[in-house]
C-alpha cells in the first residue's frame, strides 16, 4: 500500500488482526500508511487476507505464551522498527463466579493481561532505543463497570488499564505513549456468541440504540496510535455509544 497518511513509514503490530475489531484496526492502520504486522493464533487465511489487502505481514503467534509474544516482536523488529503496538487479542470465558474454574480464570488472564504485559515490555525495549512509539491496549467497558459472569474478563481489562497508566508514567519522558480504548458492545463473533435476547436488551440501554461497528473502534485506535494524538497518554478512551455516560 502506497497511501500517504499519518502512519506512513511506521511499523505497527496488531494482535488478533485476522478477525473482528483487530481486523478493522489492521485495515485502518494500513490505510493510514503503516506497514502492519497482522498477528493471529488460528485464523491464518483471514489474517493473510488482511495482510494482503494492506501490504503487511501475517505472523502466527499465541500471545498467551511468553515465547509467542517474543517471536511476534522479533518478527516485527526484523522489518526495521517498531512504532505502534495494538494489543487487541482477547478472549472471554464467562461463568458466574461460584462456578468459575481456575482454568477459566487463568486462561483469560494469560491472554488478556499477561500477553499484553509481555508484549508491552518487549515492544518498549525497542521503542526506548528509538525514543518514540505508541501503544494502544484494547480494554472494555466490562473492566470499568463489571459484568455478571465476567469476573475474570473484567478483572483482566481493569488490570490492563491500570498497567497502561503506570507504563505511560514510566515511558512518557522517553517519547512513548500508552493509551487504552474501551469498546462497548461491538458487532463481532464475541458478541454474536451471546443470546439474541441479551443483545436486544443491550441495544435498549445503549443511548445510540445499536451495537458498535469494528471500524468505529478502529478509527479511535488509529488516532491514538498516530502523532495526531502526540500529547495524549495514560488515558482510557471509551467508545460505547454512550453506554457508560
Ligand atoms: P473476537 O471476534 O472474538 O476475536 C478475537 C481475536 O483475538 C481473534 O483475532 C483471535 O485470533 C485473537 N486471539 C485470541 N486469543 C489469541 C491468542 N492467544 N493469540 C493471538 N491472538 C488471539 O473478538 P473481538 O470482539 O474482535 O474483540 C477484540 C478485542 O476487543 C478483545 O480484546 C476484546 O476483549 C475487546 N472487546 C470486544 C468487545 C465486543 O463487543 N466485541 C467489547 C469490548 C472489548 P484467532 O482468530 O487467530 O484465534
Amino acid at each position: 500500500m502506497t497511501t500517504e497518511g499519518p502512519l506512513t513509514g511506521k511499523v505497527a503490530v496488531v494482535t488478533g488482526g485476522g478477525r473482528g475489531i483487530g481486523r478493522a484496526i489492521a485495515l485502518e492502520l494500513g490505510r493510514a500508511g503503516a506497514r502492519v504486522v497482522v498477528n493471529y493464533r488460528s485464523s491464518a487465511a483471514e489474517a493473510q487476507a488482511v495482510a494482503d489487502e494492506v501490504g503487511g505481514l501475517a505472523v502466527q503467534a499465541d500471545v498467551g505464551t511468553a515465547e509467542g509474544c517474543q517471536a511476534l516482536i522479533d518478527a516485527a523488529t526484523a522489518l526495521g522498527s517498531l512504532d505502534v503496538l495494538v494489543n487487541n487479542a482477547g478472549i472471554n470465558a464467562d461463568m458466574l463466579m461460584l462456578r468459575m474454574s481456575d482454568e477459566e480464570w487463568r486462561s483469560v488472564m494469560d491472554v488478556n493481561l499477561d500477553g499484553t504485559f509481555r508484549l508491552c515490555r518487549a515492544a518498549a525495549t525497542v521503542m526506548l532505543r528509538q525514543r518514540s512509539g505508541s501503544i494502544v491496549n484494547v480494554t472494555s467497558v466490562s473492566g470499568l463497570r463489571g459484568n455478571p459472569g465476567q469476573a475474570n474478563y473484567a478483572a483482566s481489562k481493569a488490570a490492563v488499564a491500570a498497567m497502561s497508566r503506570s507504563l505511560a508514567k514510566e515511558l512518557g519522558k522517553r517519547g512513548i505513549r500508552v493509551n487504552c480504548v474501551a469498546p462497548g458492545f461491538v458487532e463481532t463473533d464475541m458478541v454474536h456468541a451471546m443470546d439474541e435476547r441479551v443483545v436486544d436488551g443491550i441495544k435498549q440501554v445503549v443511548p445510540m440504540r445499536r451495537l458498535g461497528k469494528p471500524e468505529e473502534i478502529a478509527r479511535v485506535v488509529r488516532f491514538l496510535a498516530s502523532d495526531e494524538a502526540s500529547f495524549v497518554t495514560g488515558q482510557e478512551w471509551v467508545v460505547d455509544g454512550g453506554l457508560t455516560a
